[in-house]
């Protein structure tokens, strides 16, 4: 069959790289002129398989007016009069239940450890170059009600096959000891050993590689899909700026472009960007570099050793894209993270950058069929699209491959969201 990917982040490179794998004859439309370029670019690096927790939670609401007033606050939201970020809104307040936040928990900890497994298959048949590391992660707290719902969490987990120890202050920093210069406000950390790291730009660009010498995988760099064109319930090519790519099946693995791409054919993604920032460090033998993934959660930065630098990522914006904001966050990004790790590399040589999140109200991937019988959807991944993207894409390779794919993708499907239409044909017809 040949099968085209709509995107060429590390969703659908890793979706092209199995589809070859599958034996299908591959096209990959990316607008811009390599893989890896946009949101997949200079993210925090965490393949966090175990802490997958959604953001809706029944704590929200009582941080809520910290969101919308502190311009401290991890989390940022300046109302628009955007009515998809409305739309958006309100389904993420509906998953902040107890019972459907702890649902989606065990969902994506499915996800998260097939993900692993996939990642580990795929590491034994290439020999990828990113930064790869089996770092184990330290999550970290400065308040003391923080700390005892992590611990919950860490119980809940555990019947799920997470194990994970919980440490005190001094345990973290005998742990990570490039947390010194903050040991007095830490109350204690969650350790877990299995969670690992690496660059994401640098595997998907690894990935797309081997992809296109391999097996062929043709990457159409520098072409913009312009829309899906239809015949009744099939896709019959995509346009683009370079003319019609036409294919016998397509993935739409468009990351924060997945929306709009999709609204003409009457398919509604319940997606919506939340930006984040992130900073490169680079370090050499004096620094005092951590050595396994910190995550701070008061402040909700990550910390974590790629290679030669320190990709410190965080905060969680629902403000316009390119808005005034972004450099006083940039700024109290990097004032947090000094103060934390004052040692761990040259901040006066830093990179930013800047991504949104492609974000589902419930966290989790929209992955599978949408009603065009050859239309398939993988995106929405998030916080965690580095972390998900083997199982996302092995997942949808397996259903449109005509397999039964190793979980059951009910959970992760469009029509099982609460989006008020199930399946696009009504709207399109
Ligand atoms: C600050 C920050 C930190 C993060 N940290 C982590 C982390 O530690 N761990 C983790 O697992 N995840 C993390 N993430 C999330 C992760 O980076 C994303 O979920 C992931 O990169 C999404 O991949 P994608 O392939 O879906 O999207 P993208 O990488 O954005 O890929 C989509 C591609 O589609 C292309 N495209 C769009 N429209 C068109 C068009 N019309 N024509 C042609 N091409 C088009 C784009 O150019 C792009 O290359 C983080 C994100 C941010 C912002």
């Amino acid at each position: 069959m040949h099968v085209c990917v709509l995107g060429g982040g590390v969703v659908g490179v890793t979706t092209a790289y199995l589809l070859a794998c599958d034996g299908h004859s591959v096209t990959v439309i990316e607008q811009h002129s390599e893989a890896g370029a946009e949101t997949s670019y200079a993210n925090g690096g965490q393949l966090s398989y175990s802490y997958v927790a959604p953001l809706a939670g029944p704590s929200v609401i009582s941080h809520l007016p910290g969101w919308l007033l502190s311009k401290q606050a991890p989390l940022r939201f300046k109302p628009s009069l955007d009515p998809a970020q409305w739309a958006w809104c309100i389904e993420f307040l509906r998953n902040c239940t107890a019972s459907r936040s702890q649902q989606t928990t065990v969902e994506l900890l499915r996800l998260g450890a097939y993900s692993k497994a996939v990642m580990q298959n795929l590491m034994r048949e290439e020999s990828l170059d990113f930064a790869f590391s089996r770092s184990g992660k330290l999550v970290v707290y400065r308040d003391r009600q923080a700390f005892a719902g992590a611990k919950r969490l860490m119980d809940f987990q555990a019947q799920f096959g997470t194990q994970q120890i919980a440490l005190d202050a001094a345990a973290c920093v005998d742990t990570e000891p490039a947390l010194h210069a903050v040991r007095s406000s830490l109350v204690g950390g969650i350790f877990t050993a299995s969670e690992e790291t690496g660059d994401c730009y640098q595997f998907t660009q690894g990935l797309a590689r081997v992809a296109a010498q391999k097996f062929g995988v043709q990457f159409l760099y520098g072409v913009e899909l312009k829309g899906l064109r239809r015949e009744g319930e099939q896709i019959v090519a995509a346009t683009t700026s370079r003319g019609d790519v036409v294919a016998d099946a397509y993935v739409v693995a468009l990351g924060n472009s997945s929306p709009s791409l999709l609204k003409p054919l009457g398919i509604r993604l319940p997606m919506y960007p939340l930006k984040g920032y992130s900073l490169t460090v680079p370090t050499g033998k004096q620094h005092a570099t951590p050595h396994i993934s910190v995550t701070d959660l008061h402040h909700k930065i990550v910390y974590a050793k790629l290679g030669d630098c320190v990709r410190i990522a965080g905060m969680v914006d629902m403000t316009p894209a390119g808005s005034r904001e972004d450099a006083a966050r940039i700024r109290l990004l990097q004032s947090q993270a000094q103060a934390t790790m004052p040692e761990a590399g040259d901040y006066s040589a830093t990179q930013i950058w800047t991504g949104a999140r492609p974000t589902t109200p419930d966290s989790k991937p929209i992955l599978g069929s949408t009603g065009f019988t050859n239309l398939w959807l993988n995106t929405g991944q998030g916080s965690l699209g580095f972390t998900l993207a083997p199982a996302s894409a092995q997942l949808v390779v397996d259903a449109i491959s005509g397999r039964k794919p190793a979980l059951d993708l009910e959970p992760y499907a469009l029509k099982d969201r609460n989006v008020g239409r199930r399946y696009p044909l009504d709207a399109a017809n």
